[in-house]
């Protein structure tokens, strides 16, 4: 009888989501960006891994590659 409308309602089941969070500012992860949250940390932790190789440009100044004004004419 009326009984049966009542069980219509349920508790919203909880679904357990990956809360992943950024490893750089531990912000919610964008899944466009996953595990990162933003295009900024993604890039920022590619920088980062590629920083260990060699330097950025720009923090090394090469005196070499300076123009000195001695071009060989
Ligand atoms: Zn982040």
């Amino acid at each position: 009888m009326d009984g049966n409308a009542r069980a219509t309602h349920r508790p919203h089941p909880h679904i357990r989501r990956m809360t992943s969070t950024c490893p750089l500012c531990a912000q919610p992860t964008d899944p466009a960006n996953t595990p990162f949250c933003s295009r900024r940390c993604k890039d920022r932790d590619l920088l980062q891994w590629l920083g260990e190789g060699y330097r950025l440009p720009g923090t090394q100044i090469d005196p070499d590659g300076l123009d000195s004004g001695a071009t060989p004419d």
